[in-house]
């Protein structure tokens, strides 16, 4: 049986394993669109993309147009004002080539200041009702990777559907907003089950997201045999690990207690603006954009920041995690040079 979860107060009944469409960026058009096309006859019905993920958007339509099978979509500006919202949603829909978007989210508020601009007046939120009120979409979503924003996101309410992180690097939100926002009735979609590609073990990331109860998983995949790997999973009938997998799961762990960062920008700011937490997940960024990934300005303008680093400790002394933040932006920025002079050789 394929199991399927009611997305709160939304009361669509989706499958706990959904389709993350960030990695069909650095694939081919072609084996994108048989991807998407082989999940979804797999039986997955919930696919998530964005106006960020480049083309994802435009292959995922591709692969959806001639296909019978019913499935939802969730897309994502990260646009804080209704004007530029509903722009990104009309170029959405065009290339989705539907005439609805089911789930709609603001994307990536992370800081409490770009949240009070999206439910401000004239901020995206007043767009997501608008397009609603026009049946451009059905329900309103907010992605976060603050779990103090997103705690506030559901006190708040005015979203149907919030995206956390959550994986058993990120167990946090199974405290702090997972409980609160079943209680509220919202759906909760769950992202980086692997911990931007940390995570190598399927099974155990798997395993542990879906033992959570309520949640909705949409790990990203570019390849029909990691479809065919997270589907095997998905199907089984219970997710209690193995005492493999629960070593796997420990030694990722300790590997990673002193150099996994969690996204939750408290280390900023840094006096030389440096976008720590992207120059923390640069070797995961670029590996998920493949190709083409050092050609994005964001990517090149955060390496070359990355650059300016003194040194000075002091987002060492804010980071809760204690992580040594200058070493690491120092060993991702030697790795990120090894990896230019192969893309120049
Ligand atoms: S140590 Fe580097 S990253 Fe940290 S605050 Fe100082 S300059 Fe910024
Ligand atoms: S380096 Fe530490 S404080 Fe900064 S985003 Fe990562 S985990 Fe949070």
């Amino acid at each position: 049986m394929i199991k399927k979860q009611r997305l709160g107060r939304t009361g669509l009944e989706v499958t706990r394993l959904g389709f993350g469409g960030i990695p069909i960026q650095r694939i081919s058009e072609e084996d994108a669109v048989s991807v998407v096309k082989h999940v979804v006859k797999q039986g997955v019905n919930l696919l998530d993309t964005a106006r960020g993920y480049t083309n994802s958007e435009e292959r995922i339509g591709k692969a959806l147009k001639d296909m019978d099978e019913k499935v939802y979509i969730s897309s994502k500006s990260p646009d804080k004002t209704a004007e530029g919202l509903l722009k990104h949603l009309d170029i959405a829909l065009g290339l989705l080539q539907v005439n609805k978007i089911d789930i709609y989210n603001c994307h990536g508020i992370s800081s409490f200041e770009n949240y009070d601009k999206v439910i401000g007046p004239g901020g995206a939120l007043e767009g997501l009702k608008k397009a609603r009120d026009k049946g451009l979409i059905d329900f309103l979503g907010l992605t976060s990777h603050s779990l103090d924003v997103l705690e506030k996101v559901v006190d708040d309410a005015h979203f149907d559907v919030i995206m956390v992180c959550h994986s058993f690097l990120e167990p946090k939100a199974e405290e702090k907003v997972i409980p609160t926002a079943i209680e509220q009735d919202l759906g909760i979609m769950t992202m980086k089950n692997f911990s931007g590609g940390v995570i190598e073990n399927a099974s155990a990331a798997l395993k542990y997201a879906l033992s959570t109860p309520e949640v909705v998983l949409i790990p990203g995949i570019d390849s029909i045999d990691q479809a065919n790997e997270n589907w095997d999973v998905f199907m089984l009938p219970d997710y209690t690990m193995t005492e493999e997998e629960i070593a796997v799961m420990e030694a990722t762990k300790e590997e990673y207690k002193d150099k996994f960062c969690r996204r939750c920008d408290y280390c900023q700011p840094c006096p030389e603006e440096i976008p720590i937490q992207a120059m923390m997940g640069i070797r995961s960024i670029i590996k998920r954009m493949g190709e083409g990934a050092f050609d994005r300005p964001w990517v090149k303008a955060a390496v070359e920041k990355g650059r300016n680093c003194t040194e000075c400790g002091e987002c060492m002394s804010r980071c809760p995690y204690d992580l040594p933040i200058p070493e690491l932006i120092d060993a991702n920025l030697k790795w990120v040079d090894s990896q230019l002079t192969q893309t120049e050789k």
